[in-house]
C-alpha cells in the first residue's frame, strides 16, 4: 500500500520524451500558480519542503516526480506540474506549460489520477477552467480548495457550492470531488491523501522492486506517444 509520507524526488522531467517508461500509476499535482499546491503535497507527505513553488516567471517549466512505496521498491509516483498562469509570465513560458504539462496531462496512460489545487477564496478561475480542459474526461480529478482556514464556516460552504455549480458546467462527473483543504491546519488532508493513494493502487499494477534484474522488468503496457490520441 503505497504511503504518501514515503515520497521522495525521483526526476525532472523537462521535455516529453524524458518521460519514465515504466507503467506505474501516476497521480498529477496542477493549479495555478500561488494557489497553494506545493504547500498541499508537503502536508500529504508530512514533509516541509519536498514540493517547493518557483518564484521566478518564466523559469523552465518541468514536471518533478517523486517516487511512492518503501524504500526498496516504487508503488507509483506523484507529479508536481509547474504553477500554471503568472500573471508576469510571457506568452512564450504559457506555451512551454502548454507543450510539456499541458501535453502529459492530454496524453499519459499512467496517469490514474489529477489533483486540482485552486485557492477557495478565487473559486475556480478561467485558468482552472483551461487546466481541466487538457484533462481527458476518463481520468479522475479531485478538486482541493485551499487556505480554507482564510474563511469563515459559512463563505467556506458558500464557495463550496459556487465550486460545484461551475464543475456541473464543466465537469459534472466530479461535482461531489471537491474537498474543502487547509496546508495550515491540515484539515481535509486525511480524505485528500485518501483518494491519491488509492489511485496509486487503482490499476493494480504490481510495484517495481529497485533491485529487479534487468531481464525481468516488464515491457510499457502501452508506451507513451506524444502524437497519440488516448484510446
Ligand atoms: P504554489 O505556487 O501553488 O506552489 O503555492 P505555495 O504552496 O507556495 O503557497 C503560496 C502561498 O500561500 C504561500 O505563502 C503559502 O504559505 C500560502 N498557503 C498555501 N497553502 C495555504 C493554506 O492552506 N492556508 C494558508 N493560510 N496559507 C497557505
Amino acid at each position: 500500500m503505497p504511503h504518501l509520507t514515503t515520497a521522495r524526488f525521483h526526476t525532472t522531467v523537462a521535455a516529453l520524451h524524458q518521460l519514465p517508461v515504466d507503467e506505474l500509476p501516476e497521480v498529477a499535482f496542477v493549479g495555478r500558480s500561488n494557489a497553494g499546491k506545493s504547500s498541499a503535497i508537503n502536508v500529504l507527505c508530512n514533509r516541509r519542503r519536498l514540493a517547493f513553488a518557483s518564484r521566478t516567471p518564466g523559469r523552465t517549466q518541468a514536471l518533478n516526480y517523486f517516487a511512492v512505496g518503501a524504500a526498496d521498491r516504487i508503488d507509483g509516483f506523484i507529479v508536481d506540474t509547474p504553477g500554471y498562469g503568472y500573471a508576469a509570465a510571457p506568452l512564450e513560458t504559457k506555451r512551454e506549460w502548454d507543450a510539456l504539462a499541458g501535453r502529459y496531462l492530454g496524453h499519459r496512460p499512467q496517469l490514474s489520477g489529477v489533483v486540482l489545487v485552486a485557492d477557495i477564496r478565487r473559486q475556480l478561475t478561467p485558468l482552472d477552467a483551461h487546466l481541466l480542459s487538457w484533462i481527458t474526461p476518463e481520468t479522475p480529478v479531485v478538486v482541493a480548495l485551499t487556505k480554507s482556514d482564510k474563511l469563515p464556516h459559512a463563505q467556506r460552504q458558500a464557495a463550496l457550492r459556487a465550486v460545484r455549480a461551475e464543475l456541473d458546467r464543466l465537469r459534472p462527473d466530479i461535482r461531489n470531488r471537491v474537498v474543502l483543504f487547509s496546508a495550515l491546519s491540515r484539515s481535509g488532508s486525511d480524505e485528500l491523501s485518501g483518494i491519491v493513494e488509492a489511485w496509486l493502487i487503482s490499476d493494480a499494477v504490481p510495484g517495481m522492486a529497485l533491485d529487479e534484474p534487468a531481464g525481468e522488468k516488464k515491457e510499457p503496457r502501452q508506451p507513451y506517444s506524444p502524437g497519440a490520441e488516448r484510446p
